[in-house]
């Protein structure tokens, strides 16, 4: 199938990717054109394990290419993915210039029939309007249906999660047209939910504010377990086990951060009120996780007060493991507030912020002897309070005692 996917990011890239290996014509189509420039030479705008593989493969084959040209790549295809960013406005609101434009782009050059994928993420209702934008920018009506097509896909294990999705979301008005992309996905041998537009808009925001209220109640468990002496892990644990729970994003630390759950989660609140409906849990869960990176500093502060001149080496930075993602990072809050307070970068203590697995396995016998003074935040528990006790260190993580000096 003849299929072009308009914004060559985390999401369309990998998308573009994996199409063309399940067989199709892919074009990719971005308005950077250094991006472009980069992939027509072989070189990857971000970091995903198998994606530059992947590329390659395919690019060698004749079956991915990369353009800039939009109106090109939208008359050779019978799909078109729309994959652009869709940031947040300072009140929570999602832009959709970029979705916006790239509908223009569509309408202006549609020549025949044509299904238009949004698989941007987006507000319920968004699909009525790119089917308007579209309509209003066609030289000459051409027929064409506008279908809703979520991204679950994981940041660190893109490829996999495309190749292998716990369920694929077709929002569609008819099921003749649903049928068009049921076809193309076949092949992944996957589960396929068919809805309409905007229940599938609507199942994308709820899934990613569930997830963000099961890390934000867990935080706020912790925090609980904090003043009352209790160990989050066990708590999780115990809880996890209950499969009506179950222990996935049931983990304390530092809170969500990254390009999603913080802008979709903003959105929804703000959708909720456009319609009429105060969101009261989910503003909640934002406030929580808001307060994560300062909670974090602020034990910092405790035990080595004051932080003027004192040295900390910060271990992890992007906004989880598996990946170059530094957007909405928790790492730069901790970071610019460890500033604020007068410290520096280089080691009187070690903290912990995203749990990369080299962290996880670090030779803590060596760490504990190059540092001055052997105190470790650890804002992701990785390490286990017994071991660090043994190896001489202080210790502070999320939830749980601390291990202090004897
Ligand atoms: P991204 O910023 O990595 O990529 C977006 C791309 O679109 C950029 O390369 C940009 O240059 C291009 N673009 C912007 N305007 C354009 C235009 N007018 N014409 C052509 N190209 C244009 O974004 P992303 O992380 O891939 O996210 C894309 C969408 O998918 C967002 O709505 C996001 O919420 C959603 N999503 C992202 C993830 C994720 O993990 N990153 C997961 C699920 C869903």
């Amino acid at each position: 199938m003849n299929i072009c996917v308009v914004g060559t990011g985390y999401v369309g890239l990998v998308t573009g990717a994996v199409f063309a290996d399940l067989g199709n014509d892919v074009v990719c189509v971005d308005n950077d054109a250094v991006k472009i420039a980069d992939l027509d030479g072989g070189r990857m705008p971000i970091y995903e394990p198998g994606l530059e593989e992947m590329v390659a493969r395919n690019v060698a084959d004749g079956r991915l290419t990369f353009t800039t040209d939009l109106a090109a790549a939208v008359r050779r295809s019978v799909i078109v993915f729309i994959t652009v960013g869709t940031p947040p406005k300072s009140d929570g609101q999602t832009d959709l210039t970029a979705v916006e434009d790239v509908a223009r782009g569509i309408g202006q050059a549609m020549e025949r029939y044509t299904v238009v994928v949004n698989k941007s993420t987006v507000p319920v209702g968004t699909g009525e309007f790119v089917r308007e934008v579209i309509e209003r920018h066609q030289a000459s009506p051409v027929a064409f249906d506008v279908v809703s097509n979520p991204e679950f896909l994981r940041e660190g294990s893109a490829i996999e999660d495309t190749l292998r999705p716990d369920r694929i979301v077709i929002g569609a008005p008819t099921q003749q047209v649903a049928m068009t992309l049921l076809e193309l996905y076949a092949p992944l041998e996957r589960p396929m939910i068919i809805t309409d537009v905007p229940s599938a808009e609507m199942i994308k925001y709820a899934s990613n504010a569930f997830l963000s209220t099961k890390i934000s109640f867990i935080n706020a468990i912790a925090n609980i377990c904090e003043l009352a002496g209790a160990d989050v892990t066990q708590v999780m644990k115990g809880m996890g086990l209950d499969p009506r729970i179950g222990s996935a994003f049931l983990a304390a630390g530092l809170g969500y951060g990254g390009s999603c759950f913080p802008k979709d989660t903003d959105s929804l609140v703000h959708t909720a009120a456009t319609l009429g409906y105060d969101f009261a849990i989910l503003k909640a869960v934002v406030e929580v996780n808001r307060e994560r990176a300062a909670h974090f500093v602020d034990a910092i502060v405790k035990a080595l007060a004051p932080l003027d001149g004192r040295v900390i080496a910060v271990l992890g930075l992007a906004f989880k493991p598996n990946t170059d993602d530094m957007r909405e990072a928790k790492s730069v809050e901790v970071v610019e507030r460890l500033l604020e307070l007068g410290a520096t970068g280089g080691a009187d203590a070690v903290a912990l912020v995203t749990e990369w697995n080299e962290f996880k396995f670090l030779n803590l016998e060596r760490l504990r002897g190059v540092m001055r003074r052997p105190v470790v935040f650890d804002g992701r528990n990785v390490w286990e309070p017994e071991r660090m006790r043994r190896l001489g260190f202080e210790y502070h993580s999320i939830g749980r005692k601390p291990v202090l000096p004897s």
